[in-house]
């Protein structure tokens, strides 16, 4: 475990905030905190360049104009993006996805180049897909469903070099008809869950912990109000 202080990058949270995302890393830090653990959030806004030594870094979805500045904004400092490459974990929520792949269509049909963290391509799908998706994790450490609220225009479509998060129980997920959910490429993990995802699901979060800490695993924390909101969430998918 690290004697100093865990470093909680919110990038970008002036743009890049809906449905309350910025809570993820209230959730890192806080789950941190009741371990025993020192950790601090470094709020970086569109007035700072971004650091790429924090031990994690969380991002949240936007409307397509406010992501467009986002974008603008990580190519111009490519701190998350140098920190990705050295294996820190990255949580993205939503128009996070769209903007660290290749490039995003906006709905108005405007072609928008992306960070190209991760090998995906979004354009925008005949309906916009609202409401609760559930969906079974396809990746190592992880073994309960995850839950979240999904709001996109957008329909990612995964390329070689990116797996997806979860196979769709209920919802929609990255794409109408897809039945695949959130993309995870090296350190970073994405998803079109909202939530925030990380109070909807602690495995999630600690998983992220894990690596920021560089440990196998972490013990899990028994809250049973995170246990009776991942009931009532997940009876929406019976
Ligand atoms: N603007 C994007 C879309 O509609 C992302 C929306 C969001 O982050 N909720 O696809």
């Amino acid at each position: 475990m690290p004697e100093s202080t865990v470093r909680i990058g919110l990038v970008l949270p002036d743009v890049m905030g809906t449905y309350g995302d910025s809570g993820n890393a209230l959730i890192l830090r806080q789950r941190l905190r009741m371990r025993g653990i020192d950790a601090e959030i470094v709020e970086i806004t569109l007035a700072d360049p971004v650091p790429d030594s924090l031990d994690v870094y969380t991002l949240g979805g936007a409307e397509d104009s406010a992501q467009r500045l986002a974008t603008r904004h990580l190519i111009r400092y490519p701190g998350l993006q140098k920190a990705a490459e050295r294996g820190a974990p990255v949580l993205a929520i939503c128009a996070a996805i769209q903007v660290l792949g290749h490039w995003y269509e906006t709905s108005a049909g405007e072609r928008v180049e992306g960070v190209s963290l991760l090998d995906v391509t979004t354009s925008p799908q005949a309906t916009r897909s609202i409401g609760e998706v559930i969906t079974r994790p396809l990746i190592d450490g992880l073994t309960q469903p995850l839950t979240g609220f999904e709001n996109h225009r957008g329909g990612t479509a995964l390329g070689p070099d990116a797996t997806a998060l979860g196979a769709v129980t209920h919802g929609v997920g990255n794409g109408v008809g897809d039945g695949r959910e959130g993309v995870v490429q090296g350190s970073v993990i994405s998803t079109y869950m909202h939530g925030p995802a990380l109070a909807r699901n602690p495995e999630l979060a600690d998983l992220l912990l894990a690596r920021a800490l560089g440990v196998t695993a972490l013990e899990p924390l028994h809250l049973d109000e995170v246990d009776r909101l991942r009931r009532e969430r997940l009876a929406v998918g019976r």
